[in-house]
């Protein structure tokens, strides 16, 4: 199976096809020079940003010409990563799916235990390759400081992690882990004290500190070019998708269903099959409480345009326009904003958005454990809530790829709190 990034082909890196260009109504390339995804996206900061942006963007571009870059990047997901993950078909899961064919790309056996570590892996090569001996990232609830703390362990990068204070306490054992890895944890006690804030901070230190730092985002957010670097460097799980599929099935699938938060794990698999119309693309955001609760974080489903973190896109803001406060039982959902690209594709309809609330993630995190002895993260539970849901309505030789974005070792002590208090 040829897992490997295709350097012949005529796709162009960071980029991809719109539908549009498929009917030849006008060539578009995703995201235009200036990094828009349509209307959204490009680069909201201030003038200093603007020149670390500008000197990332050609370090990118120089490396995306490089083969000898990419062949590094694969061979360090392979070997260290654990690429190429299986597409399991899931025949218990199945089962429970009026017999709809569920199939599950493993994202969840990589190693640190999501498809984190692909664009961690990605941005620490290129930061290397820029000359950058430190990096400095924001994390939540420790997962994308995790994956990065590893890959600076291995790079030997200096590292540092900013991790708002209400983190800090909730995630104890991410932060002995970075530690174990030799990062630097800083909380941060601005603002709400949490990723929103730990996301601001990162960027003040790597703009004071740009000559030698690189600021290494974790997900399809952020200024132009980061949107686009991010979606690259995870796009090898929509690659391996496609392969595998073609290989086994002779076929693409009629589904893909991916959970959102800010929207890398969803963008990765999406992107190889977005100029393929007849693959429906389904992304699926943190319903909380409910819709109505006031407690949930689908930027997407319930938020409006605007600009958080320099890029523009939907977001959740409050009645006064203020970034609204988000809430998930996914940690890796909870944030009030998302990548641009998703906004673009729900404004022309290529792909759509739903919501899934706690009850029923951790009704398809139940699910999945009895069903095929694999423990899901929250966050992918909800993705797999919404797949066995829909295969009520599809018909049985239907192929659904669900994106199991990573294991559920980290959310334990969350669902056993919920078991407890539900009982
Ligand atoms: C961080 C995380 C997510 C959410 O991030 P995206 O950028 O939307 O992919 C989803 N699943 C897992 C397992 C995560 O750790």
């Amino acid at each position: 199976m040829n897992w490997q990034r295709r350097l012949d082909s005529s796709e162009q890196c960071g980029s991809t096809s719109d539908s549009r260009v498929k009917k030849g109504v006008r060539k578009l390339k995703l995201p235009d020079e200036k990094g828009y995804f349509g209307s959204y996206g490009g680069r909201f900061v201030p003038e200093t940003v603007m020149i670390a942006l500008d000197e990332l963007e050609k370090a990118f571009a120089a490396a995306c010409a490089d083969a000898g870059f990419w062949s590094e990047f694969e061979l360090l997901c392979h070997d260290y990563a654990g690429r190429p993950t299986p597409l399991y078909h899931a025949r218990g899961l199945s089962a429970r799916a009026h017999g709809v064919n569920l199939l599950l790309k493993r994202e969840d056996l990589l190693h640190t235990g999501a498809h984190k570590i692909n664009n961690a892996l990605g941005q620490g090569l290129l930061a290397k390759r820029m000359g950058k001996e430190r990096i400095v990232a924001e994390t939540g609830a420790g997962q994308h400081g995790v994956a990065v703390a590893t890959v600076c362990a291995l790079l030997k990068a200096k590292c540092t992690i900013y991790m708002g204070e209400e983190d800090v306490q909730r995630q104890s054992s991410n932060v002995f882990r970075m530690k174990l890895l030799g990062a630097e944890v800083c909380p941060v006690s601005t603002g709400s004290r949490t990723l929103k804030d730990a996301v601001n901070e990162s960027i003040r230190d790597w703009v004071t500190n740009v000559r030698h730092t690189h600021l290494l985002l974790g997900s399809v957010v952020g200024p132009h070019p980061y949107p686009k670097i991010v979606a690259e460097f995870q796009s090898v799980i929509g690659r391996e998708t496609k392969d595998e599929m073609l290989a086994r099935y002779r076929r693409l699938p009629d589904y893909i269903v991916a959970c959102v938060g800010g929207g890398s794990n969803a963008i990765g698999i999406f992107r190889p099959f977005v100029e393929h119309e007849s693959v429906r693309l389904i992304g699926v955001e943190a319903a909380g409480k409910g819709l109505d609760s006031g407690s949930h974080a689908a930027s997407l489903v319930r938020g409006k345009a605007g600009v958080l973190h320099g890029t523009k896109s939907y977001l959740l803001q409050d009645g006064n326009g203020q970034i609204a406060s988000t809430f998930s039982i996914a940690p890796g959902l909870d944030y009030p904003g998302v990548g641009p690209e998703h906004a673009y594709y729900k404004d022309i309809g290529r792909a759509t958005y739903v919501a899934v609330t706690d009850d029923q993630a951790l009704e398809g995190f139940k699910l999945l454990c009895e069903a095929e002895g694999i423990i899901p993260a929250l966050e992918s539970a909800h993705a797999v809530y919404y797949a066995v849901r829909m295969a009520e309505e599809l018909s049985p030789e239907s192929l659904v790829v669900i994106n199991l974005s990573g294991r559920g070792d980290k959310d334990l002590g969350i669902v056993s709190k919920e078991i407890e208090a539900r009982q």
